[in-house]
């Protein structure tokens, strides 16, 4: 199962508001990138709990920059984008390296003070790896799921199993 570890995911924290922001911003990070798709809604909704709006609030006046990143369609990542006061790149293609070197192109960012969060191994964290960026893994918020993601999440059930 050695080949699975393209997927393993640099740091796992159960949900996005417990990511520790101190400690990111000691380690120099300027710039999260976060998927939106059960790491900050579930896929059905456009409602952002209010811990999950506060954990941005403060990532914002800490100095740092959150981008939401999601390969859903851009009209519903940016309503949401737009509410939390955050850039938005939707439509993403994830794990493809397009959207992530466009974003690294449009702030001048080095990939050093990058980091990325989401909850899909296949998508948020292999294409953070590929980018050779920091990740962190959270889990899903809702286990409904629409169907290409209910086949991914079991192979993701074994990746992290391996991992622990
Ligand atoms: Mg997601």
């Amino acid at each position: 199962m050695g080949y699975m570890k393209k997927y393993y995911p640099d740091e796992v924290i159960d949900r996005v508001e417990n990511i520790n922001l101190e400690d990111l911003k000691k380690k120099n990070i300027t710039t999260l990138i976060c998927d939106v798709d059960n790491t900050l809604c579930t896929h059905d909704s456009c409602n952002v709990s209010q811990n999950k709006k506060n954990w941005i609030l403060q990532a914002q006046s800490m100095g740092m920059r959150v981008i939401l990143i999601s390969n859903n369609h851009v009209s519903r990542i940016e309503k949401i984008a737009t509410s939390l006061n955050c850039a938005t790149f939707g439509f993403a293609l994830k794990p493809f390296p397009h959207t992530y070197r466009k974003i690294l192109k449009t702030y001048h960012l080095s990939k050093d003070e990058v980091v990325c969060i989401g909850d899909q191994l296949m998508t948020d964290i292999w294409g953070a790896r590929l980018m050779r960026l920091k990740n962190i893994y959270v889990k899903p918020m809702s286990e409904s799921d629409i169907i290409y993601t209910k086949f991914s999440r079991k192979i993701e059930k074994k990746i992290m199993k391996e991992k622990l």
